[in-house]
This record gives structure tokens, C-alpha cells and sequence, in this order.
């Protein structure tokens, strides 16, 4: 009995060193695989916090670059609009460009705008 002790604990530290490995393995996978889930959800959890932030700011940052607020030069009315696009005062009804930083008549001045209407006579 006292002979074969040592010898079974052997047999016993023997049967057990490959389950101590396995679960060492596990344990190293299990927490590789948990910290790549962790990395992921922190991934898409700081996306989804930075892109409105992103979206907002870069918003901003074109609205001041693209947004040109002047005076009409016909009738000095506050006019906003949007770089390189055209449109009509709307207090006197000029037609306007908005160009880098200033609003400009389409027409040269002292061009008066008519409409040629085709009309077919008998
Ligand atoms: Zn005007």
C-alpha cells in the first residue's frame, strides 16, 4: 500500500498534466477570443460615438466654407446661400450668383433681363 502511493499520485499528475494543458489552451483561447470581441464592441462602440461627432464637425467645417452670407448689389438686402450656386433676391428679384465670399450679378449692370416670348401671327 505505502509501495504503490507515489506510483498512483504519478499516474494521477500523469492523466492530469494534459487536462491542465487543455484548459490552459482554453483558457488562452477563451481570453484571445474575448479580448478580440472586446476590441470589436469598443471598435464599434468608439465609431459609433466618433461619427457623428465627425460628421457634424466636417458639416460645420464645409457649411463655413461653402455658405456665403453678403448683400444684395442692387438693393443691399442680407442674402445667404450656397458657393457657386445662382438665385433671385428676394427683394428686388435680381438674378444673383453667389460666388467666394460675395454675391454678384449675373447680368452686367445696366442689362435689363427679357424674356423673348415667340409669338405666331395668322
Ligand atoms: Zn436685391
Amino acid at each position: 500500500m505505502t509501495d504503490n502511493s507515489p506510483k498512483v499520485w504519478q499516474i494521477n499528475a500523469a492523466g492530469i498534466r494534459p487536462w491542465i494543458t487543455f484548459v490552459l489552451i482554453c483558457a488562452l483561447i477563451g481570453s484571445l477570443g474575448l479580448g478580440w470581441v472586446l476590441k470589436s464592441a469598443l471598435l464599434i462602440l468608439g465609431l459609433i460615438i466618433l461619427l457623428p461627432v465627425v460628421a457634424i464637425g466636417g458639416f460645420i467645417i464645409w457649411s463655413r466654407l461653402n455658405i456665403v452670407q453678403a448683400n444684395c448689389p442692387v438693393c443691399d438686402q442680407e442674402l445667404t446661400g450656397f458657393k457657386g450656386t445662382e438665385l433671385d433676391c428676394p427683394s428686388c428679384g435680381e438674378a444673383l450668383r453667389v460666388s467666394k465670399g460675395s454675391v454678384n450679378r449675373v447680368a452686367p449692370p445696366n442689362t435689363i433681363d427679357v424674356a423673348a416670348i415667340e409669338i405666331d401671327t395668322p
